[in-house]
């Protein structure tokens, strides 16, 4: 029994776990986050999201330079100098979570965000490449995206930049392998690819996160499993998910993407409105917060109805907002997902939520 959950509360989370059928993992992505949801009774990682880690001060110039140099060897130059911290926040991720499972998920913030817009930052960046001012603009301005949400993120970047999902692949293998041999932990790197839409993405990138990986298993001589596997965030990609399923190993929904996507609605602006659609009476909930079930959720049941029609024991989870949030996880029970991931302090309640919803479904049963 956890510090946090002792007492009749801890009593009444054993209880709780004795009835879910479903998995309770967190998202994290630092070794802090990770441990705190442990104490809550978190599972494993379901989302380690890898963007802040590249706004790291000490990283950004190095990304930037990657993302403005024109040549392939350029960008590896500016990726290597990023690996070695790349490796630690896996090392620390790791050692935090002691075996239970990590799913990390390659990069995929839309690429302007790393953009430079401070002068001084612009100059020093030209500096570097040789470029002049002028010309240094014309780069940046040529990144720029008026729809980033719809842009260049996510596997797409993988696609342009494969030299980023290498860089990070080598990251999390090379420091699986390391904590695995230095605390004895069964480690198994479950690698995620994201916003995929289109078979060929993830048949594309599956190649170069194995090649690497197998690459590095050789130099270290390490026998260490592995999957590779893929959000499910994009309305297509639920629609071809028996397609998809032949490469993934696993299945995670994105359902904040997901939302965005079936809706059209943005979901950093939705809020401007969707107020006005509750008072009057066009959407009685927020479907950010809480899955609609008839539209967003028949996308999710048909992800998860294809991809085990490919591989009938395909594991599948959620890690949108929604994860989180009970009614959407009594949701989750009912179409089989195999566990739902939220962030560190609604664990609790999600141990909770599946237990219900198992207790509710088994009640619907009789
Ligand atoms: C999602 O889209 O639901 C998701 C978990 O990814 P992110 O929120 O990082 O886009
Ligand atoms: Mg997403």
């Amino acid at each position: 029994v956890t510090p946090e959950l002792s007492g009749n509360f801890g009593k009444i989370m054993e209880w709780a776990d004795a009835f879910r059928t479903m998995g309770v993992r967190t998202n994290a992505d630092t070794p802090r986050d990770a441990s705190v949801a442990i104490r809550f009774g978190a599972e494993g990682i379901g989302l380690c999201r890898t963007e802040h880690m590249f706004f790291d001060e000490a990283r950004i110039p190095s990304v930037r330079r990657m993302i403005l140099s024109d040549t392939k060897e350029l960008r590896e130059k500016a990726l290597a100098e990023i690996l070695p911290m790349q490796k630690e926040d896996f090392i620390g991720i790791y050692k935090a979570m002691e075996g239970r499972p990590v799913t990390v998920r390659l990069l995929d913030p839309p690429l302007h965000e790393f953009l430079p817009t401070d002068e001084k930052d612009i100059i020093a960046l030209a500096k570097d490449l040789g470029l002049t001012k002028e010309d240094m603009m014309t780069v940046i301005h040529g990144l720029e995206e008026f729809n980033p949400m719809l842009g260049h993120r996510g596997c797409r970047l993988a696609i342009t930049y494969p030299e980023i999902a290498e860089m990070q692949t080598r990251a999390i293998m090379e420091a699986a392998i390391e904590v695995k041999e230095a605390t004895g932990f069964d480690i198994v790197p479950e690698i995620m690819i994201p916003l995929v839409g289109i078979n060929e993405e993830l048949t594309y990138l599956d190649k170069v996160v194995r090649n690497t990986v197998e690459t590095v298993k050789a130099e270290k001589k390490s026998d260490i499993k592995y999957l590779i596997g893929t959000m499910m965030e994009i309305p297509r990609a639920t629609l071809i998910a028996d397609k998809i399923a032949e490469t993934a190993e696993f299945f995670s929904f994105g359902t904040n993407d997901l939302t965005q996507m079936t809706y059209g609605f943005s979901r950093d602006d939705a809020g401007k409105f969707i107020t006005d659609y509750k008072d009057k009476n066009i959407l009685p909930n927020d479907p950010f917060q809480s899955i609609d079930v008839e539209g967003v959720g028949k996308l999710v049941e048909m992800g998860v109805t294809l991809g085990r029609k490919t591989k009938p024991n395909l594991k599948v989870g959620v890690c949108g907002e929604h994860g989180g949030d009970p009614k959407s996880i009594y949701f989750f029970h009912k179409v089989g997902l195999s566990y739902v991931s939220c962030s560190p302090f609604r664990v609790p309640i999600a141990r909770l939520a599946a237990a219900q919803a198992a207790l509710g479904q088994s009640e619907n049963d009789k």
